[in-house]
């Protein structure tokens, strides 16, 4: 037969912490804590499988399932001296829900079961009083009418509010044992009435029912949208937990209450948690009455001057405390606690892992490894990298209203305000004169870097996460919120329109990058705080990571704050971007529309030092780390003007027919430019611009070096590589550079030339890529984009409605599709390396800064993740769990 049910209890239970996908988290911790001896009342566990019976059988209970807890409740009888459905000393019980991941409030609960209106009489004389007993009697039948009958809970409120109204009392604690009863038959009047059935009175049908609906409860929407958005699988199921209740309302030596064994806000070790007298859980929750503080320090901070537990109830607070501590040791976790007290006698009825505030659980994990309580890797593995943008970014204060218009991805973290403008022209200005706008677009283009620049914050209403408007914002660590497809851009009439508010420009708004909300008006922002705390567990986290953790940066403001931020080097350096500086977009334009070779290299000679100083300054910057720079590799197009105004303008600027740049616009026009002619496919139709950046690199280099006297050694990347034809082509280019460069200068340069591993074809062909490449460095949104035939620039339109589908799970450009695009990388790192044992890998898409990518990079064997600067401390903490957990492993 198998065993459905674990009983515990008396200081001992037949399951433990271990068995939690079976007894769900809040059984198993109740084993625990009975077999760590402390006092908590009998019962028992109906295991998860239980419920996936349930579900499998057309919500049947299964066999030997009634036996098992009608043995079970004879054990708690013996326990307890009561006995369930007895006249005299009837046995209540608790009947609530707990799964395997903790779902607070989500699931049904039915306290004080077994009541009927004869027990009710029992208890009352047992108890000695009265009152307890028929105030115990109406909880059970409102919660038991609503969460298992079906009727509205609001049903009995009215019936309460009108019966208090009609005796004139305010507060519940007010009410007489006589008028509770007359509350009791209003009650069951209003469920025989409304539901056509009576009130069931028999203990064991009242039972049978409850286990029903908390069955039943795990598929309630609550709970199915609860598991939905925290990844929760329902094959996971519930388990019952069926407990003696102890009483918090037997008067004012009894109490009940909730605690933390620390501050789960800001994280200080000191025991935090509110109480009532007189009362049961949900009276705590519920917020009918204010809770007191548990310690006196509490009570003296927050000025209350009702008393505290510590005060009150002295005996039973020292030993709380005494077992807070003994939990908090045994599970070497901030623990969160209930507890009752019966007539001055404590009782423990859960413990579990606190849930604290990015904050809190950083210095807890700090201060717990400080204590000795975990090991420093513990403590680095204990902290959700993601949540470290709490701590890096401005956030909107949780106590603020937020006034939410519209919302979209959470593109780039942190929160921003300030007066709507829709051209970076007026942004800039904006900054000039000092104010602080919101760049809001449909889309960001390479011509906005200067008013993204200038912004606080980027809104867009089209694009995903690898969006231009969103990388480009990572990498500046500006917040940015792209595709708010509910929200419209007038540009014509400059409006931002809502649903239900059209703003103007000028109108101030702030966004949320890290939820994707849009909100109206200034809210108020907490500042990040980089305490020692964090400092502490960063340096922890380098100190157990194998893998190197380099940025994306190309300007130097970007590359500085890297830097601080711990990076070991540029691992993509994105050289288009710096062509859209000043006034050398005009130059760039002017080679791009030149006729010739002569009139192309004639351009380039006027852009040659403008990227030279800006890779001198790089190197400068990073100085005695690695510097991988990547050739130009969007399409000559995107440098060139779109709208007609546009092309009106720089045609004037260049002094140009109008005419004759509309044909050039309209000859480099390409259908797909995303597969058309970029990455190394310009370098081959234009070998002098390869050859012009070459030279500016190999020239900084030379200079760099005099300046700093550390020796920079240049990784040159190939974008876009298919064929080892096209790397060898673009290499001997290279090459011929570097020899002139080092024949004028007279100085040795040692470099590297790699290429990006973006396109299928390039992975397969690693191993004879391999004979050319110094290292290979995974471009993994155009990966993506290329396996997946998904454009990276449109899919947003339609991944959501993937995800919601469930075709995906995730978007595969925020996190990588390990089977697919993993696969390839795979292949990749293992060929690559058959050829050239010391190959570099690196990974420099949007992918390096996402927590589980990187793992999957760790597990990979990759030398170096690369990504924005403010996701920089999020991958060394990520790069050092994924080395932790494969250490322990
Ligand atoms: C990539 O494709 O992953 C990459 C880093 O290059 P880009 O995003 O510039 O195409
Ligand atoms: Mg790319």
């Amino acid at each position: 037969m198998e065993k459905w049910v674990y009983t515990f209890g008396d200081g001992r239970a037949e399951g433990s912490a271990e068995d939690r996908n079976l007894l769900g988290g809040k059984g198993a911790n109740l084993a625990e804590m009975c077999n760590l001896g402390l006092p908590v009342p009998p019962g028992l566990t109906i295991v998860t499988d239980a419920c996936n019976h349930y579900y499998e059988n057309g919500r049947t209970l299964p066999e030997g399932l009634k036996d098992q807890v009608r043995a079970g409740l004879r054990r708690m009888e013996a326990i307890t001296g009561r006995v369930f459905g007895d006249t005299q000393k009837p046995l209540l019980l608790s009947v609530r829900s707990g799964s395997r991941a903790s779902m607070p409030g989500m699931m049904d609960t039915v306290l004080n079961l077994g009541l009927n209106d004869a027990t009710v009489e029992g208890l009352g004389q047992d108890a000695g009083d009265a009152r307890f007993a028929w105030d115990s009697y109406r909880r059970f039948i409102q919660m038991y009418g609503d969460v298992v009958m079906g009727l509205d809970h609001e049903v009995f409120v009215e019936i309460l509010e009108d019966e208090k109204g009609r005796l004139g009392h305010e507060h519940d604690t007010e009410l007489s044992a006589g008028e509770w009863q007359e509350v009791v038959a209003r009650y069951k009047e209003a469920i025989r009435e409304e539901l056509g059935e009576d009130f069931p009175q028999a203990p064991e049908i009242q039972l049978w029912r409850a286990i029903g609906a908390v069955f039943a409860s795990w598929m309630n929407a609550r709970a199915v949208t609860y598991r939905t958005l925290h990844n929760i699988p329902a094959v996971w199921g519930t388990a019952v937990n069926v407990q003696a209740m102890v009483f918090g309302n037997l008067g004012n030596s009894s109490a009940t209450g909730v605690a933390f064994t620390r501050n789960p806000s800001t994280g200080e070790n000191a025991l935090y948690g509110e109480f009532l007298v007189n009362a049961q859980g949900e009276d705590v929750v519920a917020g009918i009455r204010t809770p007191q503080n548990i310690t006196e320090e509490a009570r003296i901070a927050s000025g209350s001057d009702r008393p505290s537990l510590e005060k009150l109830m002295p005996e039973a607070f020292s030993e709380f405390r005494a077992i807070c501590d003994k939990l908090e040791r045994h599970y070497r976790d901030m623990q969160d606690l209930e507890f009752t007290i019966e007539r001055g006698k404590l009782w423990m009825l859960q413990t579990r892992a606190g849930k604290r505030t990015a904050k809190a659980a950083l210095k807890i994990s700090v201060d717990m490894a400080t204590e000795g309580l975990i090991s420093q890797g513990e403590a680095v593995s204990r902290i959700d990298p993601a949540s470290l943008d709490q701590l890096l970014h401005p956030t909107i204060d949780p106590r603020a209203r937020r006034d939410v218009i519209g919302s979209g991805l959470p593109a780039s973290p942190g929160a921003a305000t300030g007066e709507i403008v829709f051209t970076s022209e007026d942004a800039v200005k904006a900054q000039d004169e000092g104010r602080k706008v919101i760049l809001v677009r449909v889309e960001t283009s390479p011509e906005d870097i200067h008013g993204m620049h200038a912004a606080q914050g980027i809104l867009t209403t089209r694009g995903g996460m690898t969006s231009h408007a969103a990388v480009v914002a990572r990498g500046m660590g500006t917040p940015c919120v792209s595709g708010a497809g509910t929200l419209r851009v007038d540009l014509r009439n400059e409006l931002l329109v809502a649903h239900g508010v059209t703003l103007r420009k000028g109108d101030v708004i702030t966004i949320d990058g890290s939820s994707g909300q849009v909100l109206k008006g200034a809210i108020p922002m907490l500042q990040p705080e980089l305490s020692g705390d964090f400092g502490r567990l960063m340096e922890w986290a380098d100190r157990t990571r194998r893998m190197k953790v380099r940025t994306n940066a190309e300007t130097p403001a970007d590359a500085r704050a890297a830097r601080s931020f711990g990076a070991e080097g540029i691992g993509l350096c994105r050289t288009e971007h710096m062509f859209f500086e000043g006034s050398r977009i005009n130059v760039m334009r002017e080679m791009i529309l030149a006729e010739d070779e002569a009139g192309r290299r004639a351009s380039l000679e006027k852009l040659l030092p403008m990227q030279r100083s800006d890779f001198a300054e790089l190197f400068e910057i990073m100085h005695g780390l690695p510097v991988t720079i990547r050739m130009l590799d969007p399409p000559l197009h995107e440098f060139l003007p779109k709208s007609d105004e546009e092309i009106a303008e720089v045609a004037t600027a260049l002094s140009i027919e109008e005419a004759v740049l509309r044909r050039r616009v309209d000859t480099l026009h390409e259908f797909n430019p995303m597969l058309g002619h970029r990455g190394c496919r310009l370098a081959i139709s234009y070998p002098e611009i390869a050859e012009m950046q070459a030279r500016a690199i190999f020239e900084a280099a030379v200079e760099a070096a005099k300046k700093t006297g550390a020796a920079v050694v240049p990784e040159i990347m190939v974008p876009l590589v298919g064929l080892k034809a096209e790397l060898d082509y673009v290499k001997g280019r290279i090459e011929a550079v570097a020899r002139a460069v080092i024949a004028e200068s007279g100085v040795t340069i040692d470099y590297l030339v790699g290429t990006m591993i973006e396109l299928p074809r390039a992975a397969l062909r690693a191993h004879v890529i391999a004979e050319s490449a110094e290292f290979f460095s995974f471009g993994t949104n155009d990966l993506t984009q290329t396996t997946f035939g998904i454009s990276r620039d449109d899919a947003s339109a339609f991944l959501s409605t993937y995800i919601q589908k469930g075709i995906v799970e995730q978007d595969p450009f925020v996190q990588l599709d390990f089977d697919g695009v993993g696969e390839l990388i795979r292949i990749a790192a293992e060929r690559g390396r058959r050829t050239r044992n010391d190959l570099k890998l690196g990974i420099c898409g949007e992918h390096g800064g996402d927590p589980a990518s990187i793992h999957f990079c760790e597990d990979a064997g990759l030398d170096y993740v690369s990504c924005s600067p403010f996701r920089v401390p999020i991958a060394r903490l990520a790069a050092a769990q994924a080395a932790f957990t494969n250490g322990k492993a």
